[in-house]
């Protein structure tokens, strides 16, 4: 099989190996993406002989020099425009037990191809003149991608075993292109799986790192589920596996906490690429195991979960390293999640709406977006009417906060002012009047405007300081 490679830096290096008497090819994830059509601006170079050399002769052509060099590996990267080139010599790989840094040793072509992790990723094509875009193929890779399987090229139990972050780029590459995993490579996913979290020998930032991958595919249920079946889940996020099983009440779910998330993650990634919303998606209700109650004449009940929820947060955020500058905005997602529910009845009053404009502030938006995500009820009739709901409940708000101006909402007269009005010194009082104001506004006793809340922070001032003198 013969390719047309139009890549322009692969026709060029294609021509700098030639002049250099040096035999290269592209490989891994290039040739993957380029046999299914996806174009990649990341390219990774196999090289026969010293990589790196080769790797400055190329640099210097284009009058650059290299970004970065990983002499122990062999490897160099070089980043052209939006292009980021990896250089690599061929190499075998040896692995010690408790280490996923092999010893590398130089290596011919089937050599390199087979040290790769799946077959749809050990495929290469030549790029020098006398064989520019010939595949060379000798796992297969090609019939997988055709019939849409990751397995890997040699054994899959020592595949794992040698580097086991591999079980999470198996499912993290099933999830992208919605492949299945084949079966002897799944049960050794399932076998080896302790090995991702055992003597360390992956870092928690890679796992990580590959789970938030997982949850930025078009579908992300394929890859959570995969977890899920695999018992990787367990292992890495145990309070999602904790989900499944976790009954509801019929008349509004169908499904068990564990699949009506799946299906939330999904709707919302329809909508949005906004990673941490995709993850409130995740977590919204996580806290429903540990507040499940089974009431008579109700049935399953899991009051508080929101709250609680949001609480787990903090945990959960530093056992998988994630950004804590995220957590606010994922605990406030988790804890509001309800909040806009009962808004939509006729008797609602204006301040309930201001209420939750001022508590969900700027996010108000991704709120809306994760409620309309979560309804999953196979019902059409009732899908329509909730999505109504929100619509009406959207429109409520917007108006009231239009009124207001209640985004980014705080106490129009600011503490300073209140402390010199109010002769105080810095402390729990200035806080608790400016919290006054805010009740005052939020309740729709004065406008959210700085002379009305001036006003009123006089009259208190009368108030408090008659209080004062009573006592
Ligand atoms: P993407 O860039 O979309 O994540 P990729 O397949 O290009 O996918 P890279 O991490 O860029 O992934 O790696 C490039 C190639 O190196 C892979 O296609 C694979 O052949 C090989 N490779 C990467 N990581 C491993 C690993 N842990 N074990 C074995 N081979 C690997
Ligand atoms: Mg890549």
């Amino acid at each position: 099989m013969k390719y047309k490679l139009e890549n322009t830096y692969l026709k060029k290096i294609g021509n700098i190996a030639d002049e250099n008497n040096f035999k290269v090819f592209v490989v891994g994830g290039y040739v993957r993406d380029f046999i299914i059509g996806i174009s990649d601006k990341d390219i990774d170079l196999m090289i026969l002989g010293d990589g790196i050399k080769f790797a400055e002769i190329v640099a210097n052509k284009y009058n650059k020099s290299l970004d970065a060099v990983y002499k122990n590996f062999e490897t160099a990267l070089l980043n052209i425009e939006d292009h980021q080139i990896e250089f690599a010599s061929a190499r075998k790989e040896s692995y010690e037990r408790g280490s996923r840094k092999p010893h590398v040793e130089s290596a011919d072509l089937n050599e390199d191809l087979s040290r790769r992790d799946f077959t749809i990723n050990a495929m290469a094509i030549g790029i020098n003149k006398d064989n520019f875009g010939i595949l060379y193929d000798e796992y297969k890779g090609f019939e997988d991608i055709q019939n849409k399987i990751i397995k890997t090229p040699l054994d899959p139990e020592k595949t794992f075993d040698d580097d086991p972050l591999r079980i999470m780029r198996a499912i993290r590459f099933a999830s992208k292109l919605n492949f299945k995993i084949e079966e002897k490579t799944f049960e050794a996913i399932k076998k080896m799986r302790k090995r991702l979290t055992e003597d360390k020998v992956v870092s928690q930032e890679r796992i990580t790192k590959e789970f938030l991958q997982i949850l930025m595919t078009d579908k992300p249920s394929v890859g959570l589920e995969l977890l899920y079946k695999t018992g990787v889940m367990d292992i890495i996020f145990p309070e999602i596996s904790a989900l499944e099983g976790v009954e509801q009440r019929k008349d509004f779910h169908h499904k068990d906490v564990f699949y009506h998330t799946l299906m939330v993650v999904d709707n919302i990634s329809r909508k949005s690429d906004n990673l941490w919303l995709r993850f409130a998606a995740l977590v919204h209700d996580i806290a429903k195991p540990a507040t499940k109650k089974f009431i008579e004449g109700t049935g399953w009940t899991f009051h508080g979960h929101e709250e609680l929820g949001a609480r787990m947060m903090k945990k959960i955020f530093i056992k998988l390293k994630l950004p804590m500058s995220n957590l606010e905005y994922v605990e406030k997602l988790v804890r509001l999640h309800l909040r806009p529910i009962p808004l939509a009845k006729e008797e609602v009053k204006d301040s309930a709406f201001r209420r939750l404009a001022a508590d969900a502030g700027e996010d108000l938006v991704d709120l809306l977006t994760l409620c309309r995500a979560d309804i999953t009820s196979k019902n059409t009739e009732k899908v329509s009417k909730f999505m109504n709901n929100y619509e009406i409940v959207e429109k409520k708000i917007l108006e009231v906060q239009e009124k207001d101006e209640l985004r980014n909402f705080q106490s129009p007269v600011r503490g300073d002012e209140i402390r010199e009005i109010c002769g105080l010194k810095p402390g729990r009082e200035v806080g608790m009047i400016k919290h006054k104001i805010e009740e005052a506004i939020l309740e729709g006793e004065i406008k959210n405007d700085y002379d009305e809340a001036k006003e009123y922070l006089y009259k208190i001032k009368a108030e408090l300081l008659n209080i004062r003198s009573e006592t």
